[in-house]
């Protein structure tokens, strides 16, 4: 294998696949032209090129430094890409299911369409209509799409031995370097620890939100309250582009294109709702979508892709591939977060939306939204150790498995019928958790050095560029290493719970 060729081509494939996403999910293309991309780039992905790239990482290992980090980051992408190939058919077959379902509901003579339930939902103030909403997704589901998720997930655990791995787990901890039953271990300890406030902790903001406490409250109800209608006032949707380039210019950032980052906040028919960010070509390409709606959540989505934004925009560009386009997702993860978490800071709120954001029912309700995301990722962890590692149980007993998880971790009644459909690829939960504890330790340091308002402070700005510049060559645990001088752990997400 011509190596150099290699990468040359991965570079290519990600940016087609990329600038495909960003076409199709701003409106600019009807068609998701995903299977072309991956049609023209197949020889990156043959049985023969990830054994080679497995055995090059093995080999790797014993160089250690940036080859053993470059040749793993090549063979991730290799396994990522061959598992692709493999379950298209199914994928592209489960995504048009699901833009094609609609969900029969008894109180109007108009069936809703799948996708758009979620979001229905979630506008929703009537209890009794959310319920609704849900049994009916729920059924759709079971009956419909989990027999081809089932299918699917039995593909991808037996491409994942006929590489020759012995599981899916022990794949993605090979691919990732990651300990996840370590990480488990971890997370196990957060979820005992906050067992006793979490309560207190998320009570009143479930009430305020949806009209039902913790007692009563059902997983139909979570959508309404992470929406945060409430909050709508204080964040307008005419404001939402303002506050993020007035955020990005107390820091000194750049957002015009001379950074190599376009905006596109231009309305389409077809634009997806939600902000994202596509990287095309790292750094120099790169696309941050926004359809300004307004509300807590889309100002906490954009900022959130801002972060990601910033991150590839400052890669250096001499920096290898493997460390520009792949790597440890946790990475970007954490910067991204370091951002959206801004809507909860007290001087952001006030400087940049003129809202008084002390103590106030904002702070109590991102405290108990940050509360049930590390708990459900908590129990999702667990629970998609057990779907990927199980060598003995059946896999349809693992609905019961998921339903317990979530329901003990959450202490709302779970459904089990979306154990399938509620499962991120190779283990993203746990790149999450990660870039959770990640950012708690960034976001210290920033405060350590700039004070409370480092979100005012050009000189952060310089010490996060610098980190931006190495793009994701080190993965979360040396980042973070680097950072403070400590280990990386979960504990640290700890404090904010007391
Ligand atoms: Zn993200």
């Amino acid at each position: 294998m011509d190596i150099d060729a290699y990468r040359l081509q991965a570079e290519t494939f990600i940016g087609d696949l990329n600038l495909a996403y960003y076409r199709h999910f701003a409106g600019l293309d009807r068609e998701y032209a995903v299977e072309a991309v991956y049609d023209r780039h197949a020889t990156l992905f043959t049985p023969d090129a990830v054994e080679e790239l497995r055995t090059r990482a093995a080999n790797g290992e014993m160089a250690g430094g940036d080859a053993q980090r470059r040749s793993r980051a090549l063979m991730a992408f290799a396994v990522e890409g061959h598992l692709g190939i493999q379950t298209r058919a199914i994928d592209a077959q489960l995504a048009r299911l699901e833009a094609s379902l609609t969900l029969p509901l008894g109180s109007t003579s108009t069936p809703i369409g799948f996708r758009e339930s979620a979001a229905i939902q979630a506008n929703e103030p009537d209890p009794s209509r959310r319920a609704e909403i849900e049994a009916a997704r729920l059924a759709v589901t079971a009956s419909e799409l989990n027999p081809l998720a089932l299918q699917a997930l039995e593909s991808t655990h037996a491409v994942a031995k006929v590489l020759g791995w012995s599981s899916y787990v022990a794949m993605c901890e090979e691919c990732q370097a990651i300990d996840l039953g370590g990480l488990q271990r971890q997370t196990e300890e957060f979820v005992a620890a906050t067992d006793e406030r979490y309560y207190e902790v998320v009570d009143q903001p479930l009430r305020r939100a949806t009209g039902v406490g913790l007692d009563d409250i059902g997983r139909c109800d979570l959508p309404r309250f992470f929406r945060g209608a409430e909050f709508d006032v204080h964040f307008p949707s005419q404001g939402l582009v303002t506050s993020f380039a007035t955020t990005m210019e107390a820091l000194g950032l750049d957002t015009s294109s001379a950074c190599g980052i376009t905006i596109d906040v231009t309305s389409r028919p077809a634009k997806s709702p939600r902000a994202f960010c596509a990287p095309v070509r790292v750094p120099g390409e790169i696309y941050l979508v926004v359809s300004p709606l307004g509300g807590r959540d889309d100002y906490c989505a954009l900022l959130h892709e801002a972060g990601h934004a910033q991150h590839y925009a400052h890669v250096e560009p001499t920096l290898a591939f493997e460390f520009r386009c792949l790597g440890d997702n946790s990475v970007t993860e954490a910067f991204a977060f370091l951002f959206d978490r801004l809507i909860e800071e007290p001087g952001w709120l006030s400087q940049h939306l003129g809202v008084d954001g002390r103590g106030g029912a904002l702070a109590a309700h991102a405290r108990a939204e940050r509360l049930i995301y590390l708990r459900r990722y908590s129990a999702k962890l667990a629970y998609e150790l057990k779907l990927h590692g199980s060598q003995t149980t059946p896999l349809s007993d693992l609905s019961d498995e998921y339903a317990q998880q979530l329901t003990r971790a959450l202490r709302i009644d779970w459904p089990s019928e979306s154990w399938l459909t509620d499962v991120d690829p190779c283990f993203y939960a746990a790149n999450y958790l990660r870039a959770w504890a990640l950012e708690t330790q960034l976001r210290s340091m920033l405060i350590e050095q700039f004070g409370e308002r480092w979100y005012s402070e050009p000189d952060a700005a310089e010490v996060l560029r610098e980190l931006w510049r190495d793009g994701q060559r080190l993965n979360a645990q040396e980042l973070c290493q680097q950072i403070c001088g400590a280990p990386l752990d979960f504990a640290a997400v700890l404090g904010e719970f007391g």
